[in-house]
């Protein structure tokens, strides 16, 4: 199979049957020879698209009705001439050819209606279930493509892997036959997560009866826990995550230290779109380019960027000048990003591996996410099957109640010296009745009686802060603490809670008197905030409610991996690579800003100078360098931290230390 291209092209290609001229004016030199130019080797292009036509020659009748040439095999023959890998893309859930043809093949939800597009008046794509004969012609088209193309295929990715909640008549009968209740949502939720997994398990079986070394790989637009089920069916994993395009700048990041831990090789997918996917016309400023790939190899990950062919198969020439503005200052970059491995201390427990409601970004990660990463410590995201031992700190973020597996890991860790901070509900049973974890030291009294209230910090947690009472604009818990642990913050009560009978001024009442009751305690290696304290700093963005955390972990973490006096706006990774038995840190600095109402954007690349920069290592480096500038830094190394100042950062900067 070999190793993932670090510079790879998604190439769309959704086009259409209304659209006549297809690949006219494609051109497979100048196609190549543009890839090549901006520094791409990897290109996925299409097979079948949403559109459900089919673009090389087929025996099937989908064949898009204005393609004239042998197109995928044009792109493949070119770019493989050139050294470019061309992976397969077949779209499996999203076929308006067959969509149209076999209504009866659709998603259906309880009331009868199609899942997908929003009604037969409305552009868009509808669903197809997984469950139907449907999937025997995706089966036949895939070993077309296998057969056809032989010793040629580099890959295959097929898209849109997911089934709702189906009540199609296939559905509802396979349900009955299980003795599940299609009544029951949750009964419909596991047979159709069952009938996706069973897919895959399906077709990773055929591919390999044809081709034994292509890659594999399933998208559903994003990677979270629940992916181990089928994981041995994948090859590999593609993070898609546009930040402009619906996922948000924090997605790709919070996904990436999930997914750096399942063991597979895995790449981060954005797009050259100003917006999402099909975006003709919209272009992304450079700047954020660079963020969005050097933020993919900061978190050990190889890049791919989207883009969609014209129906006439010209290459659009300022699209590659742009992807090629950054990938070939990628290319410089990689040998010190290839076979990495994180460096962490802390472990943040994801909520998506307790629920199953289909959230990909819980508030409560989002805002621990924030708080770590503007704090510079390095962390996963992890679920029940990873290794806590190999983390000094884990985070229970605000939601994550306990069963007894759970219950039993989290105490066999703290048996070995794990330390754990938790939040809200965490830590109590699934029906959040009581506390599990007897060594937090604390029990529920109750929902706090007022809210919003206040919080003092204690001497213990006071640093960065002023003295004075915070207000905290979410309800917490009331909770008591046993005698052997301590207060580390208290929690104030306002006059009243503000209501029509009793208010005062246009906000939350003042505050009154100490309630009695802990904001913060400590007992031992655990301490519990009151507050879902990590979803309440992605809401609300009180700086306070990060210095708690900082200062919290301050107590359970004393020697922090990095030190720095670089800006929050700066994040920093420490990579490990073995091959080289060398350090790297990535130093980023590019500040996405909402200037329009709907995205955020980067314009600008603003430098930093000067940067003190602290690392713990387990030994005096030989040599610290910047890359791929290969300037040298002078180094201070003691007690376990090298030191050293870094001169400028223009965007992205990796520093080196090796032995
Ligand atoms: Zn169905």
């Amino acid at each position: 199979m070999g190793k993932l291209r670090f510079r790879q092209v998604h190439l769309d290609f959704h086009t259409s049957e209304k659209i006549v001229e297809i690949g006219e004016a494609f051109d497979p030199k100048e196609f190549a020879e543009t890839l090549k130019k901006a520094g791409v080797n990897s290109i996925t292009c299409f097979a079948r698209c949403h559109h459900g036509m089919i673009y090389y020659d087929t025996k099937f009748p989908a064949k898009h009705p204005g393609l004239k040439r042998d197109l995928l095999r044009e792109q493949i023959e070119a770019c493989h001439a050139v050294d470019i890998k061309v992976p397969i893309y077949i779209t499996v859930g999203w076929d308006e050819y067959i969509a149209n043809r076999h209504p009866e093949w659709l998603e259906r939800k309880p009331d009868g209606s199609p899942y997908g597009s929003g009604g037969p008046l409305k552009a868009g794509w509808k669903t197809l279930c997984f469950n139907t004969p449907y999937i025997d012609y995706v089966e036949e088209q895939t070993i077309e493509v296998l057969e056809k193309f032989g010793d040629e295929v580099d890959g295959l990715f097929f898209d849109i892997i997911f089934q709702d909640p189906c009540c199609c008549n296939y559905c509802i009968e396979g349900m009955l036959k299980e003795g599940l209740d299609p009544e029951n949502e949750k009964d419909r939720k596991r047979y159709a997560n069952r009938i996706v997994n069973e897919f895959k398990k399906r077709m990773t079986a055929t591919v390999r009866k044809y081709n034994k070394n292509c890659t594999i790989f399933y998208n559903a637009g994003h990677i979270g826990p629940s992916i181990r089920e089928s994981l041995d069916t994948y090859t590999h994993l593609e993070l898609e995550s546009l930040p402009s395009g619906g996922w948000g700048y924090d997605h790709f990041p919070i996904t990436v230290r999930f997914a750096r831990n399942l063991g597979k090789e895995y790449l981060g997918m954005t797009g050259k779109f100003h917006k999402s996917w099909a975006d003709f016309g919209g272009f992304k400023n450079q700047p954020a380019l660079e963020y969005e790939c050097f933020m993919a190899l900061a978190h050990g990950a190889k890049c791919s960027i989207g883009d969609q062919l014209h129906p006439s198969g010209a290459i659009n020439k300022a699209t590659y000048e742009l992807i090629g503005s950054v990938y070939n200052q990628v290319k410089e970059k990689e040998t010190w990003c290839d076979d990495v491995e994180a460096v962490t201390e802390i472990a943040v427990f994801t909520p998506e591996a307790i629920r199953n409601d289909g959230i990909r970004l819980y508030p409560s990660v989002q805002g621990a996410y924030r708080m770590l990463v503007e704090s510079h410590y390095q962390f996963d995201i992890v679920d029940e099957y990873v290794d806590f031992s190999k983390y000094k700190v884990l985070i229970l973020p605000d939601m994550i109640t306990f069963d007894a597996g759970l219950l039993n890991k989290v105490k066999e860790y703290m048996g070995k010296g794990g330390k754990v901070l938790l939040s809200y509900k965490s830590g109590m049973d699934r029906e959040e009745k009581e506390f599990l974890l007897k060594e937090a030291g604390i029990k529920l009294v109750g929902d706090a009686q007022y809210s919003p209230d206040y919080v003092v910090a204690g001497d213990a947690v006071k640093e960065g802060l002023l003295d004075t009472e915070y207000v905290m604009y979410e309800r917490g818990l009331w909770v008591k603490p046993s005698e052997d642990s301590e207060t580390l913050a208290e929690i104030w009560n306002p006059y009243f809670n503000r209501s029509y009978k009793h208010f005062c001024s246009h906000n939350q009442t003042p505050v009154e008197k100490d309630s009695g009751y802990p904001a913060i305690v400590k007992r031992g290696n655990i301490i519990y905030f009151a507050y879902p304290i990590f979803s309440m700093y992605k809401e609300h963005g009180m700086k306070a409610y990060k210095q708690l955390v900082d200062n919290s972990l301050k107590l359970l973490l004393k020697d922090k991996i990095v030190e720095t006096n670089a800006p929050t706006t700066a994040h920093i990774n420490i990579n490990y690579q073995p091959a080289y038995d060398r350090y790297i840190a990535h130093i980023l600095h590019y500040i996405p800003e909402r200037r329009c109402n709907i995205i955020d954007t980067i314009e600008d690349v603003i430098p930093l100078y000067n940067i003190d920069l602290k690392i713990k290592l387990p030994k005096a480096p030989a040599k610290v360098y910047c890359a791929p500038s290969m300037q040298e830094l002078d180094f201070d190394y003691e007690q376990n931290y090298v030191k050293v100042v870094v001169p400028e950062v223009k965007g992205h900067q990796m520093v080196v230390f090796e032995f």
